[in-house]
């Protein structure tokens, strides 16, 4: 079987947005791009996460035709092919129905910039794609619009969240960082004022962010 790395990479972060409950049951899905770049790796539709299997995965091309695999694709691949089609800087893409997103997804509303993680992990606010049925190219299309080109996850109205990251873990971290900047926007609404960062600060965060950590090292 081929993509053996990518295909436990997938599973694993399945489960984590299971256990982080970022999604119930079967819902939500994950995938990642492949080598060629115009293949990708997806969740099967309607599998629990903790008894997937490697096999289980589906890859797919960006025409939408199943490339390899024996299971149905997860019911949102046409938003996987768009997003990646119309995204060249999206390696993987995790999307789930967590409920402090989900609070801003009914209302309507962008996640704001709160906190410096979102700055430096979201870099913007999280916009909102208008509402369209789950599945549907429609869905795919608004969300795509709603993305534009530089953000990095955007809320499904209605329905749930989308994160995108060069890898799996960012694509995750989006998530999650998405999810805590809601629950703490609304938190922070019971207290009176909530106070965004200022497009400066954001910006300074975000770009400082990217050359945090250890250097990279050097071929
Ligand atoms: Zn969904």
């Amino acid at each position: 079987m081929h993509y053996q790395g990518e295909r436990q990479q997938v599973i694993r972060i399945g489960k984590e947005i299971y256990q982080q409950g970022l999604v119930a049951g079967t819902w939500g899905n994950v995938s990642c791009r492949l080598k060629p770049d115009h293949y990708f790796l997806i969740t099967p539709s309607g599998m629990p996460y903790e008894s997937l299997q490697p096999e289980d995965l589906v890859v797919m091309d960006l025409e939408g035709n199943i490339v390899d695999g024996e299971r149905k694709p997860s019911s949102e691949y046409r938003l996987h092919v768009r997003i990646y089609k119309e995204r060249p800087d999206a390696g993987a893409i995790v999307h789930v129905h967590s409920p402090w997103a989900l609070a801003y997804a009914v209302a309507y509303q962008p996640i704001p910039v709160l906190l410096e993680e979102s700055a430096q992990v979201l870099g913007g606010p999280v916009p909102v794609a208008r509402y369209a049925h789950a599945g549907t190219d429609e869905l795919a299309a608004a969300a795509c619009e709603a993305l534009g080109k530089e953000s990095k996850a955007v809320l499904l109205a209605n329905h749930g969240l989308v994160g995108l990251g060069k890898n799996l873990e960012e694509a995750l971290l989006v998530c999650i960082i998405a999810e805590k900047t809601a629950r703490i926007g609304l938190t922070a609404r019971l207290l009176g004022t909530v106070n965004s960062l200022s497009p400066e600060d954001v910006q300074y965060l975000h770009q400082s962010f990217r050359d945090y950590g250890q250097p990279k090292p050097k071929n």
